[in-house]
């Protein structure tokens, strides 16, 4: 089974998680839920009229976990490359070795991202259309890769598009997620 390491709780790499566990891979989420969405209260995500980013994020958590996503409240203190993977170093002591690594630590994210040779600037981490990093399965999502104009619904929406990127790599073709009501 593929896995991944998703660096960051907030709506990014959260939003990240969920189309990737949703669609069978292994998950890990790591992250201290210091996300900005606690200073937020909602009222331009569409679809949802007004909701505390504090409920939002206690929602989207719950439904991660929910499709099988680990979710650890851990620091990752280190990301090195070892033979075409990546371990994941933690500041509670722990060691994982993934195939891909999403970053979506906003600004805390160029500090792990710049030793792995991604380059970042306060315009955020060098990201193409799919959020591909310039190292191969390396990815970076959310504030981290557009730190001056950041919204919430962005950030889940780049997570989402750099999981598709992800999914349809591994399955060879485009994937999408889409589930129609008949499907139960
Ligand atoms: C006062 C305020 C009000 C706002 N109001 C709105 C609003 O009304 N509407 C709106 O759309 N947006 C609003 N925002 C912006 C919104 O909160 C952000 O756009 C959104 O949180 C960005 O999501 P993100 O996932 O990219 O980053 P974040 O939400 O910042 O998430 C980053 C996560 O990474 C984790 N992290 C950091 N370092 C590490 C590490 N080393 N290892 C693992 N994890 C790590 C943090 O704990 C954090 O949870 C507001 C922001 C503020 C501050």
């Amino acid at each position: 089974m593929t896995t991944i390491a998703v660096i960051g709780d907030g709506p990014a790499g959260l939003s990240a998680a969920l189309f990737l566990a949703k669609n069978g891979a292994e998950v890990t989420v790591y992250g201290g839920d210091e996300t900005a969405m606690h200073y937020a209260l909602l009222r331009n995500y569409l679809g949802i009229e007004e909701r505390s980013g504090s409920e939002f994020q206690r929602h989207a958590r719950t439904q991660v976990a929910g499709y099988g996503a680990t979710l650890l409240d851990d620091e990752v203190t280190a990301i090195r490359q070892a033979g075409g993977r990546f371990v994941v170093t933690t500041g509670a002591g722990r060691e994982d070795t993934v195939d891909y690594v999403v970053l979506a630590a906003a600004k805390k994210g160029s500090a792990l991202a710049e030793p792995l040779g991604v380059p970042s600037s306060s315009d955020g981490v060098e990201v193409d259309g799919e959020y591909r990093t310039v190292v191969d399965r390396v990815y970076a999502v959310g504030r981290l890769a557009r730190p001056a104009r950041s919204q919430a619904i962005i950030s889940a929406g780049a997570g989402a598009v750099a999981a598709l990127d992800i999914l349809s790599r591994e399955a060879g073709e485009d994937v999408t997620d889409w589930d129609s009501p008949q499907d139960g």
